[in-house]
Order: structure tokens, then sequence, then C-alpha cells
């Protein structure tokens, strides 16, 4: 069965016809123009999906990852740097101009399931799906479905609490794991003990050239960077359990989380024996229009 998702992000729509076996038949991409407003990224979405259908009718609903967590109330975004999706009906205003059902999902849930049916985690039951990036979410995926959780909240570990009193949270709590392993929490943590700014792919990339006295704050930063990942992900294998965990975002792409960081996530779970295998993903910025196609 032929399948559409259309990944809503804030500088670009994208749309995906996938066969049955995961294969592309179709994928197009548009600028979301977010200063032209929420109609205008109605329309553009209906569009792309009406190209889709013109190659293949669908006869299941069509998913859509949204950029921002929604509620499972209203079915409204509740939080988004596309300010202009906040509260809006987008479910029922695109279902009104096209004859199918749509589903949404918030790009971590979207990921995860990208990667447990086409990615890094294909052919295990419990994937744990994890982006670090400029903040830090997850998603739970059961058996090739997304699990969403009462409230709607399951898998977000980045506002698990790390150490209370610790950085304050824009959430309103303080000490979130988010506020130590983001990219630009990591960034913030070189400055305090260096007093330079930097990106953090110059601080991971010069790592190797430091003077002596810039090493050693390196080599603080890594450490604490290293025990925060484990702690933090440690945390949640202690709940879950899951057959892998994947990770995703920009900084999943610095290569010691997969040795010194998985060593740490080992020695902080509640178990002798620890096996569970961490990925890097395999799908890249591809996961939310492929997660879309599979909600
Ligand atoms: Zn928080």
């Amino acid at each position: 069965m032929n399948k559409i998702g259309i990944d809503l992000g804030g500088t670009k729509i994208e749309g995906i016809l996938l066969d049955d076996f995961g294969n592309t038949l179709e994928r197009n991409r548009v600028p979301t123009n977010r200063e032209n407003g929420y109609e205008s990224i109605i329309e553009r979405i209906v569009s792309l999906i009406k190209e889709l259908q013109n190659i293949s009718k669908i006869n299941s609903s069509i998913g859509i990852c949204t950029p921002g967590a929604i509620s499972p109330q209203t079915e409204r975004i509740k939080n988004s740097n596309t300010v202009c999706l906040i509260g809006k009906p987008i479910k029922e205003d695109i279902e009104s101009k096209i004859d199918c059902k749509i589903k949404m999902e918030n790009d971590a849930n979207c990921f995860a399931i990208a990667e447990a049916k086409l990615g890094a985690t294909i052919g295990y039951n419990v994937v744990f799906g994890v982006i670090i990036g400029t903040g830090v979410g997850g998603g739970i995926v059961i058996n090739g479905k997304v699990h969403q959780g009462r409230m709607a909240i399951a898998g977000e570990w980045g506002h698990h609490t790390l150490y209370p009193n610790g950085n304050q949270c824009y959430c309103g709590n303080k000490g979130c794991v988010e506020t130590y392993i983001s990219g630009p929490s990591l960034e913030k943590r070189w400055t305090e003990l260096t007093g330079e700014i930097k990106l953090l792919q110059h601080i991971i990339a010069e790592a190797g050239q430091l003077s002596s006295d810039k090493e050693k704050f390196y080599l603080k930063w890594k450490k604490e960077f290293i025990t925060n990942f484990g702690i933090a992900l440690a945390n949640v294998i202690d709940i879950l359990d899951p057959d892998a965990i994947v990770l995703g975002g920009g900084v999943s792409n610095i290569d010691f989380l997969y040795n010194k960081g998985i060593e740490s996530v080992y020695n902080n779970v509640f178990s002798e024996q620890v096996d569970t295998p961490i990925f890097k993903n395999k799908l890249g910025d591809s996961a939310g229009v492929f997660g879309a196609a599979y909600l």
C-alpha cells in the first residue's frame, strides 16, 4: 500500500510518496515561507498532498510531521518556532480540503518511527529514538507504532531532572537534561569554562590541536558531557529497557558518544549486564518525512 508523508519544517515543507517496501516514488519540497502566515502554509501542504495523490491514490491516512508538541485533547500544536501554527486547527483545515484523514506527530516521534521502519533500528521491537540538537527530545516506538502516552509526553527525557537546582530551563524547571547536553548548552558550558564563544562542531574539530591550558578545559568539558549523557540515557533504559536506541540531531554526529558515551550509559544502568545497542541514525534530515509516511 502506498503512503504519503509530509514534513512541515520551519524553512521547508517536504512531501514524499512511498511504495509498500519504503521505496521513494516521488519527493517534492517547497519553502514554508512562514512570514506569509498560516493560510498560506495550509495551502502549500494541501497542494503538495494533491500532487502526490495525482501520482497514486492513497487509501490510508496521510501523516504530517510537525515542529512542536501536539496537544492530545485539541490536536493542536502547543509550541513551535513557527509561531503562526500554534493553537490552529491544522488537522481539520487540511482534512476539509482533501479526501483523506490526517495523522500528526512531532519530529522526535517521526524520527523514532522512521529509523525503526527504514533506518538504523529495523527489526527491533522497542526503539527509543533520541534527538539531541537545539533541544533534547525523544520518541518511543513499540512494535512499529508510536507510543504517545496518556499525556502525549512519552519519551520526553530532555526534561528529566539531572541536577535539582541546576541550570534554569525554559520549561520552568531547573536542571533539565536539555540544559546540559543540547548543542546550545554545550556551547554555553564551553564559554563558561574558557571565555570563548565557539560552535560545537569547532569545539570538537579543534580538540586535537589545543594548547595545554585549553586542553584541560576540553577534557573537563568532555568528561561532564559524557557523564551527563550517560546518566540521562541510563535513566531512560532503567524505565523503558528498549531493544535499541538511535541517536539523531546535530549533537549525534559526535563520534565519542558511540564509545565513551555508550560506556558511560552502561556504567549508570541498574543491571550487571547491559548490551542495549546505541546506533547513529541512518536517515539524517529525511527522518521527518519518512516517519510521517509511517504514522
Ligand atoms: Zn526543562
